[in-house]
């Protein structure tokens, strides 16, 4: 007997003969990404050996940061005082236009990202912006809700859907957080930079569905002082990370009763040599017509 949940609790629609028949269909996984270069380790492993710390900002709770890691350094997320989510925004340092994905790195890899997997463009670049080469959160896998850490879920908090649900104003919400400090890194009108901010990665945050309605949750982080989420910049980037109004997301967001923390940033350059033979993605290679005159 398949077990079945009703989806719409307001639905009339009457559950044909052959319900069970049609749920049986297996599942097939929508990407086959077997056709993209493997995850190198040893490339990898090898380049960050002897890499240096050339820089590091501290974003204060509430608030966010700016950071430029040129093409082939690594940047790492720390957690740091106590457990904090963030919201990662990334950008082609060289083209506004061309960033992060969130939706389509979902569908390339899961809904929860780990050592291994890349973060890709938007279109038409679509192409590995960074990839990530540890997680000291690896160990959390899957609990028994079915959460995992650092999803692609989740949009980003904003004062639209909070003015939406509570009626009120909210300044700090990731969304204005990410908003302001992309203004103030590329000195533009607030409203130019507001267009800009995209679709986050959930660094360190904890989520999943409900198993009986498939509704987003989050649950405390597991994150603690010293765990970080640490990339390899594939392409120029320019990045800003919002200390999420929710903490560790383990009861409420948007509001200032939370405990928030800061989170680092730090920018590292692996030694010389250390990258020989490895290039600089080039964006994705579609001819671009659309259908149109062919
Ligand atoms: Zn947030």
């Amino acid at each position: 007997m398949i077990k079945s949940f009703s989806k719409n609790r307001n639905s009339h629609a009457v559950e044909p003969k052959d319900a069970v028949e049609r749920r049986s269909a297996k599942p097939v996984i929508c990407y086959g990404v077997n056709a993209l270069p493997a995850f190198d380790t040893d490339f990898y492993q090898q380049a960050r050996q002897d890499m240096k710390k050339v820089a590091e900002i501290v974003v204060p709770p509430r608030d966010g940061g700016s950071f430029t890691v040129p093409a082939g350094h690594f940047f790492r997320i720390v957690s740091v005082e106590g457990p904090q989510v963030g919201d990662l925004n990334l950008w082609n340092a060289n083209d506004l236009s061309e960033r992060f994905f969130s939706g389509k790195t979902r569908q390339l890899h899961a809904t929860h990202v780990s050592t291994g997997d890349r973060l890709w463009s938007n279109l038409p670049g679509l192409r590995p912006m960074a990839t990530i080469t540890e997680d000291t959160l690896a160990w959390y896998g899957w609990d028994e809700d079915g959460a995992g850490v650092h999803d692609v879920i989740g949009t980003r908090c904003d004062p639209y859907t909070n003015y939406l649900l509570k009626g009120t104003d909210y300044n700090h919400c990731c969304h204005s957080n990410l908003t302001r400090t992309l203004a103030s890194a590329r000195d533009l009108p607030v409203a130019e930079a507001e267009t800009l901010v995209h679709d986050v990665l959930n660094v360190f945050m904890c989520t999943g569905f409900t198993r009986d309605t498939h509704q987003y949750f989050m649950k405390a982080s597991p994150v603690r002082p010293g765990d970080f989420l640490e990339f390899f910049a594939e392409i120029d980037l320019l990045g800003a990370l919002s200390t999420c109004p929710g903490g560790d997301c383990g009861s409420s967001h948007s509001d200032d009763q939370t405990a928030c923390y800061p989170l680092k940033v730090e920018i590292y350059r692996p030694a010389e040599r250390a990258l020989t033979g490895w290039n600089t993605p080039e964006r994705n290679g579609y001819g671009g017509q659309h259908g149109l005159g062919c």
